[in-house]
């Protein structure tokens, strides 16, 4: 996993604007924001996909959204979208599971 830029990231190794953290999952400003407002939600556990998810993960996916529900309770967004990529066809770039929480006018989906 040293190659993997989220990895990285959250292992600190790598910059990025960190907004929130906790002992499973990080979540920073995405580096080309589609949305006034664009984080990734990122498991510090690596996971190359929602397709390479296994059982014991459920608890896991679960952080993530709830990290979202959380900084968007923080950040009185009025209204966000939680987008998930799977697969280069559908746009997926870094494979290293994350949710895109977008909100704000204009948005185009990542
Ligand atoms: P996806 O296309 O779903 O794999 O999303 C990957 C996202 O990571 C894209 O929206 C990129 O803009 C974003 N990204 C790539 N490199 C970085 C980085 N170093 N820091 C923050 N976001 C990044
Ligand atoms: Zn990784």
């Amino acid at each position: 996993m040293t190659d993997c830029l989220f990895c990285k990231i959250a292992n600190k190794k790598t910059p990025a604007e960190i907004v929130y953290e906790n002992d499973k999952v990080v979540v920073f400003k995405d580096i080309h924001p589609r949305a006034p407002i664009h984080l990734l939600i990122v498991p510090k556990k690596h996971i190359t996909s929602v397709d390479h998810l296994e059982l014991q993960d459920k608890e896991l996916v679960g952080e993530l959204i709830l990290a979202a529900q959380k900084i968007a309770k923080e950040k009185k967004l009025n209204g966000y979208k939680l987008i998930i990529n799977v697969g280069r066809s559908a746009g997926q770039v870094i494979d290293h599971l994350h949710l895109h929480l977008l909100s704000g006018e204009p948005a185009q989906l990542p």
